[in-house]
């Protein structure tokens, strides 16, 4: 298969390439990604530098249709896994603009230029978060669940979502959808849950957890995530969306005591912040009709996953102090200063 993978050197995309290319050898995978604050491609070097690599880097930009008709037209690529995003909540709270350009623009241009290039697969990436939230005793979501996104992030995510759903049901795309719940696992940007609490227990500073701690998340490692997408693309039925998740939900509260047992600290380090407006109080996933429909389920659990997730976190300080080092830095104290 020829595939064009777009945000291929943010957290997901870097863990799925990685992949691929272990399952899939003979696949030629071309990834495009704009390099934001998100972007590494240094992740990647291991496969840029393996002349035996079937790998290609592209720099760019998904709302650059010229670009994009180019690459699918250069490789021959004959599907798409679109991963690029602006996927921080807290940022798209601060100015949503970008989320909406890249989110829904992006991916719109990414559908039009794959239509009229006659692909055959498009599997879009998008998140639990779109059906917006839950109360502690309701189901989990299903497929079925109406979108009501409460963030400016998943607003976004719920528009490409919808407009997906529309290149379907009127052009006939074939297009399907992965709806995940929260990544845990290498290579995720130290903005994130665990990976900020992670580097705030070791370098021993306040760990800020919103409100109470008493929202709930459900946590999937990233190659069990990366797995649903593969399924998707190789099984999924066109116009469908499919449910991933990983059987673990915990409260935010929960998590960091874990971390911090594991990490053998104690728990004095806790702060409680300001919460963040509007913010969800539980997802939860059904996943069913992935179990059902394309063998899917979790293969690592959370208790596996999250000592895996630290251990590279430990292996690879040099990583985390080069990402610190960039536009994320002056983020952070911004929005932690603040609050
Ligand atoms: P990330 O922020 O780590 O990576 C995003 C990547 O997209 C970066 O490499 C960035 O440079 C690239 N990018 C951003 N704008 C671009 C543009 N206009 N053109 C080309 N590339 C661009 O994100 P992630 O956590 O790896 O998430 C990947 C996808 O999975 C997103 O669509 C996100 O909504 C979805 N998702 C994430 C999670 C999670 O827990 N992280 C859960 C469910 C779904």
């Amino acid at each position: 298969m020829r595939l064009l993978v777009t945000g291929g050197c943010g957290f997901i995309g870097t863990n799925f390439i990685y992949l691929m290319q272990e399952r899939h050898p003979d696949w030629k995978i071309v990834n495009l990604d704009k390099l934001t604050y998100a972007g590494n491609r240094k992740n990647l070097l291991a496969i840029e530098n393996n002349a035996d690599a079937n790998y290609s880097f592209i720099h760019g930009d998904i709302c650059d249709k010229t670009l994009v008709t180019n690459i699918i037209e250069e490789y021959q690529i004959e599907a798409v896994v679109n991963f690029a995003a602006e996927s921080h909540v807290d940022r798209s709270i601060n100015d949503p603009a970008p989320f909406l350009t890249t989110n829904i623009q992006g991916a719109q241009n990414l559908m039009e230029c794959a239509r009229q290039a006659g692909l055959e697969k498009f599997v879009h990436v998008s998140t639990d978060e779109v059906y917006g939230t839950l109360a502690k005793n309701e189901p989990a979501f299903t497929e079925d669940n109406p979108l009501i996104p409460n963030s400016p992030y998943s607003a976004s995510k719920a528009g490409a979502d919808l407009m997906a759903r529309a290149y379907f049901e009127t052009y006939n795309f074939p297009i399907s959808i992965t709806r995940c719940s929260n990544n845990y696992g290498p290579y995720q940007f130290p903005e994130k849950l665990i990976p900020l609490m992670y580097t705030k227990a070791v370098a021993g500073e306040q760990l800020p957890i919103y409100g109470d701690g008493s929202n709930i998340r459900d946590w999937i490692y990233v190659d069990d995530h990366c797995t649903g997408v593969e399924l998707t693309l190789l099984k999924g039925q066109p116009g469908r969306a499919y449910n991933f998740g990983g059987a673990a939900e915990k409260t935010n509260l929960e998590l960091v005591r874990e971390l911090l047992s594991i990490l053998g600290k104690d728990e004095s380090s806790i702060t409680f912040v300001k919460d963040r407006p509007g913010h969800d109080q539980r997802y939860a996933m059904d996943f069913t009709v992935a179990q059902n429909e394309l063998g899917f389920s979790p293969s690592v659990t959370f208790a596996e996953g999250i000592r895996k997730t630290i251990q590279w976190y430990q292996d690879n300080e040099l990583w985390l102090e080069e990402v610190k080092s960039g536009s994320y830095r002056d983020f952070m104290a911004e929005w932690y200063g603040e609050r």
